[in-house]
């Protein structure tokens, strides 16, 4: 804009000064003209008088050839008698000269014209003498156009300093016209005080700048939404655009993919995992299918969901969203591992009870025999049944729905009735049972809390020592409930601590079965503990016994 005003101002300048250059010449050019023929018409008027008064010799002796005006005289014949710039005898007869034919008929005439002799455009002014000859003085443009060409460098001079100052002037006004614009607050338009031609430029600029102001406002906080859920959300959430680039990513999908934001966000979705199964579903959701996939990401299990997202009918690229399903997959792998160990442990002692019930339907066993064998499938019958018992507590267990309600439960009162029901079993291996502690209440199941001590104080009793101590105590530290069941049984060697808690985990499976475990009971420990947000601990040596450490939450 400067270089445009500031041209433009040249141009003007320029213009100006070539028209009043030629207007100046022009002016020059008609003064000087006048002058000469005024300065033409005095001498010639002059020339009337001296040769009117001295005769023609004046000519002879004042008028010097070849020098100022031409001066001519000619008889009343047209004959020239004189010339001040020509020898005469090679001019031809004057008669026929317009200013020659007036000043004889008038006096005195003048003409302007193209001078055969001077070659050159001329003004002539003539006077009729009085002895009846005509004195004519003559002067030629060309006198005048050098004088206008003599001061054509003054001019120009002139010229050149008027266009100097007025550029530098035009270049100062174009700054004082551009840094008021420059200096423009568009961020408050109107508190400028500038031309008011740009008022309502102006308005309209305030009124935009409101107008991005509030659609800015609502895009942040369409922004700040979107980011409020997609940054809290568990699942992890890609977009990508189709161009195959990253264009967001949340929180869950940086941890997730354990990437840096900034080194993905605006690259190809490759960059971020180099998983097969990620970028194949991803392929395929960009070639506009809906796709989904399990990926294993550092020992953990995904399930990826990609779906094409479309604008107006146009594959725009797609979202990605990533679920961490291994708590899933390991549950049904459980369940799994679970269904197949349930098989196995009811085959047996099904295959027992049936071994021996067709044994003596085939009337093998001698009649003193039978109430042994008889005794052999009642208790695997009882296991059995135990067996059931048990998986039916634990699958009772895994199900979320229908939660007992829960209400106050005093331990030690528990621990007392559940000692009280084993004290025949701790009989027959001589185990002296103990209930020691306060009374103290927890918020529980007390059937579930029931299960747990009957199972932890039964161990204690299955794997200890003939004449041995086993007992429950139940104490409260500080706002937790530590209640602990131990024995001085054989204890669990270290390598099986962590195991015992599986199901169907046995560290010596016929004892176990000897005594009539199913393999359930610390399981049913574990979720029970689970299920009232308590803590379990173990403490066993080989030989010296048994202590498991639950610690709950006190009332
Ligand atoms: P089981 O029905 O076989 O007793 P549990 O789940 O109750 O099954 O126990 C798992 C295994 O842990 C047992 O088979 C046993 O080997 C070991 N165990 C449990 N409690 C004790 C304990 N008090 N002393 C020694 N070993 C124990």
């Amino acid at each position: 804009m400067r270089q445009k005003i500031f041209r433009s101002m040249g141009v003007l300048i320029a213009a100006s000064l070539i028209f009043f250059y030629v207007l100046i010449v022009g002016v020059m050019y008609q003064q000087l003209f006048n002058n000469m023929e005024k300065e033409v018409e005095r001498e010639a008027r002059y020339l009337n008088s001296a040769l009117n008064i001295t005769g023609i010799d004046y000519l002879d002796n004042q008028v010097m050839k070849d020098e100022g005006n031409r001066i001519t005289l000619i008889d009343s014949g047209g004959t020239v008698l004189f010339d001040s710039s020509e020898e005469i005898h090679t001019m031809d007869n004057h008669k026929d000269r317009p200013e020659i034919i007036e000043a004889l008929k008038k006096g005195k005439g003048s003409s302007m014209r193209f001078s055969e002799t001077l070659r050159q455009q001329t003004f002539y002014y003539a006077f009729r003498l009085d002895n009846g000859m005509v004195i004519r003085v003559a002067n030629t443009t060309d006198s005048v156009l050098t004088m206008i060409m003599t001061n054509m460098p003054i001019l120009l001079v002139l010229a050149c300093i008027i266009l100097i100052i007025a550029m530098i002037f035009a270049r100062w006004q174009t700054k004082s016209i551009i840094t008021p614009i420059n200096n423009l607050n568009l961020e408050k338009p109107l508190e400028n005080d500038i031309y008011d031609e740009l008022t309502p430029l102006l308005h309209r600029i305030d009124n935009q700048n409101h107008l991005i102001k509030e659609q800015l406002e609502h895009l942040n906080k369409k922004q700040e939404e979107f980011n409020a859920i997609t940054e809290n959300m568990r699942e992890a959430l890609i977009i990508i655009n189709k161009k195959n680039t990253v264009l967001s990513m949340n929180r869950a999908a940086v941890e997730l993919l354990n990437v840096k934001r900034g080194n993905c966000i605006e690259k190809h979705f490759l960059t971020i995992s180099r998983n097969h199964e990620f970028q194949s579903t991803i392929e395929e959701a960009m070639s506009g299918t809906p796709s989904d996939a399990i990926v294993i990401l550092d020992n953990k299990y995904y399930k990826i969901m990609a779906n094409p997202v479309y604008l107006e009918g146009i594959l725009n690229g797609c979202v990605v969203l990533m679920l961490d399903v291994t708590e899933k997959h390991r549950a049904e792998q459980m369940r799994k591992e679970f269904s197949a160990n349930v098989s196995h442990e009811l085959k047996t002692p099904l295959m027992s009870i049936s071994g021996y019930a067709e044994i003596i339907k085939n009337g093998l066993v001698k009649s003193e025999d039978i109430p042994e064998f008889s005794g052999r499938i009642y208790s695997e019958a009882t296991r059995l049944s135990s067996l059931v018992g048990d998986i039916i507590k634990l699958s009772r267990l895994d199900e979320d729905e229908n939660t007992p309600d829960f209400e106050e439960v005093n331990l030690l009162v528990l621990a007392e009735d559940i000692k009280e029901r084993l004290l025949t079993q701790a009989a027959k291996k001589n185990v002296e049972l103990r209930v020691i502690g306060e009374n103290v209440k927890v918020k529980g199941v007390r059937q579930i809390l029931d299960e747990m001590i009957y199972n932890l104080l039964d161990n204690a009793i299955k794997y200890n020592e003939d004449n041995g101590k086993a007992g429950v105590s139940v104490i409260k530290e500080n706002d937790t409930v530590v209640l602990s069941v131990w024995d001085t049984g054989i204890g669990i060697p270290k390598e099986h601590q962590d195991r015992i808690f599986e199901r169907f985990y046995r560290v010596d499976k016929s004892h176990s079965r000897e005594t009539g475990g199913t393999g359930l009971g610390l399981s049913i420990v574990k979720h029970g503990a689970y299920y009232h947000n308590a803590d379990i601990k173990i403490d066993s040596e080989p030989l010296r016994g048994t202590k498991i450490i639950i610690t709950f939450k006190a009332i």
